[in-house]
């Protein structure tokens, strides 16, 4: 398997080389707005440690990382008042991943609204900043 590249898009969001719209941060995980998201609210969530993505993950990194994913899917789950949440996650070009640092997607869904295509337009920043302040909101009215 290719080794793990730290100069991915990820890996330069978490050393704050590429601007992101944070909706929780801990020692072990970042989750960001998805810049070309496939719903209102679709928020990415990584872990701090660098795996290309499940394959190579340590399997602790990936217990922690479910655990926070659960914990931005309630949170984006509550602040969208969305009817479901898909979690999705891709490994390798062939299965649709596109960048090599492993994340699990958290893709609101909404009674009769198609998901649009994965890795399409690339939304409006500041429509991207008021929903990562409405998730962190309904993050910190949960915890
Ligand atoms: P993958 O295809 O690897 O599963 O997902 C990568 C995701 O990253 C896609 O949904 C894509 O929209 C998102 N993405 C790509 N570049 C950037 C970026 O620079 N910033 C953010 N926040 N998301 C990105």
């Amino acid at each position: 398997m290719t080794a793990y590249d730290p100069e991915n898009i990820f890996g330069k969001i978490l050393k704050g080389e590429i601007p992101s719209h944070k909706v929780f941060e801990d020692a072990d995980t970042l989750a960001f707005m998805d810049a070309m998201p496939q719903s209102r609210g679709h928020t990415l969530v990584i872990p701090k440690t660098g795996s290309r993505n499940l394959l190579d993950a340590d399997p602790q990194v990936l217990a922690t990382l479910i655990t926070r994913t659960q914990h931005v899917a309630r949170a984006v789950k509550a602040a969208m008042q969305a009817d479901g949440i898909r979690v999705v996650q891709f490994n390798e070009t062939a299965a649709g991943q596109t960048v090599f640092h492993l994340h699990f997607h958290v893709i609101p869904v909404y009674d009769g609204v198609p998901l649009k295509p994965h890795s399409g337009e690339m939304a409006d920043s500041a429509e991207l900043a008021g929903l990562a302040e409405k998730i962190r909101s309904a993050r910190k009215r949960r915890a």
